[in-house]
């Protein structure tokens, strides 16, 4: 019997392989499509190459400052103490998959179709080069994404969430453009990144942003709009049933920030640690939760607050010209999780704003 199946080769999937190979547990890793591009800004945190101990060679550009918009307002952040490292997905994914090999994991191309759970194992029909194989498995770790069929099956729900508008344009950028604004991002951001060639933008939910979005970019070129949902952290799933759930298909997507690739990551090295040193499924939720939940509920709070309307937008952009709100909001931002977010924190913010 082969003891885990990971269904999605993406950053989730893969570190799981990885994580789960390095604890000796052997693991195959299905992916359907072993060229697919995750349409994605590709922007993580630099830290996360040491955390998961990656090769900064897969690194396009590293981004040192970021820029706030709002109206004609612009405010710029230097973040090169800890700069957003921006990747190439399709490289990316491939690369945390040949990781994955490295160690010791099965990668396979095939297409996961159905799932039957019993007492001791697991059942997984998959279809690989036009055949239908089952495989059988003590457990089962989901990192199929936004669109989970797992999810489905074992949850009988879909992953909440939004859809984005995106498109690739020649214009280069050097640094990480949020634009905010009841027109061109409603309550969430529009977004300008560097990308390997040109830059990528998109916007969150509501037909009429991209295009108001475009038109305050002044872009006049010929460009190919997509679209891809991105999980909002409303209903995230742990584990049910032997299945273990990563990445998007768990929903871990931060709030605010949208940054997913650095939770895909993290979730499914959790999994597999909780895998490797045989502790109870159920201490992943825990071990999630200790680590994130109350940077994942503040940043929810602080988009529903700050992204209300134009008024609370002004007010956030003047809060993040103040370098004292400036630094400590950037490490939230950023993950450093000594940051407490509080009645406490609301009060300096707003002392400090009116000085
Ligand atoms: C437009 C856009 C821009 C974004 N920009 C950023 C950003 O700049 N930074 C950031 O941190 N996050 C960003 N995100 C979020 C980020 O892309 C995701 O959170 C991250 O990719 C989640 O990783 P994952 O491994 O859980 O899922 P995915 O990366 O979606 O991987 C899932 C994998 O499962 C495979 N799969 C699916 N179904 C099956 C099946 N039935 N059988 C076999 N394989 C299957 C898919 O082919 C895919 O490779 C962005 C998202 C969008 C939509």
């Amino acid at each position: 019997m082969r003891e885990v199946v990971i269904i999605g080769g993406g950053p989730a999937g893969a570190t799981a392989a990885r994580y789960l190979s390095k604890f000796k547990v052997k693991n195959i890793l299905i992916q359907r499509d072993l060229n697919f591009k995750k349409p994605c800004g590709g922007g993580i945190r630099i830290d996360a190459f040491k955390e998961f101990d990656l090769d900064k060679k897969v690194i396009k550009k590293i981004i040192n400052e970021i820029e706030i918009f709002h109206k004609k307002r612009k405010i710029s952040i230097d973040i090169s103490q800890n700069p957003i490292a921006i990747v190439e997905r399709r490289e990316f994914d491939a690369y945390l998959r040949e990781l994955a090999k490295k160690e010791g994991s099965e990668v396979i191309e095939a297409v996961f179709l159905d799932l039957k759970i019993f007492k001791d194992y697991i059942l997984i029909k998959i279809k690989r080069e036009g055949k239908i194989e089952h495989l059988k498995a003590s457990h089962l770790i989901a990192a199929d994404g936004v669109n989970s069929k797992i999810r489905k099956i074992v949850n009988k729900d879909r992953v909440d969430s939004n859809l984005t508008r995106y498109a690739d344009i020649s214009r280069n950028l050097n640094t990480c453009q949020f634009h905010f604004g009841s027109k061109i991002a409603g309550r969430f951001y529009a977004w300008a990144f560097p990308h390997t060639k040109g830059s990528n933008i998109g916007t969150v939910n509501g037909e009429k942003y991209f295009e108001n979005f475009l038109k305050s970019l002044k872009i006049n070129e010929n460009i190919k709009v997509k679209g891809y949902k991105i999980p909002n952290f409303k209903n995230p799933l742990f584990y049910k049933d032997r299945v273990f759930f990563t990445g998007d298909s768990g929903g871990f997507v931060l709030p605010f920030t949208y940054e997913g690739i650095y939770y895909a990551m993290e979730s499914g090295k959790m999994a597999a640690e909780i895998l490797g040193k045989n502790g109870s499924p159920f201490e992943y939720e825990e071990m999630w939760k200790k680590k994130n939940l109350n940077k994942f509920k503040t940043l929810s709070l602080l988009q529903k607050i700050f992204l209300y309307n134009d008024f609370t937008i002004k007010f956030m952009t003047n809060l993040f010209a103040n370098p004292k709100i400036q630094k400590e909001i950037i490490k939230l931002w950023l993950g450093k999780r000594e940051v407490k977010i509080n009645l406490n924190f609301f009060y300096k913010v707003i002392k400090e704003s009116l000085k």
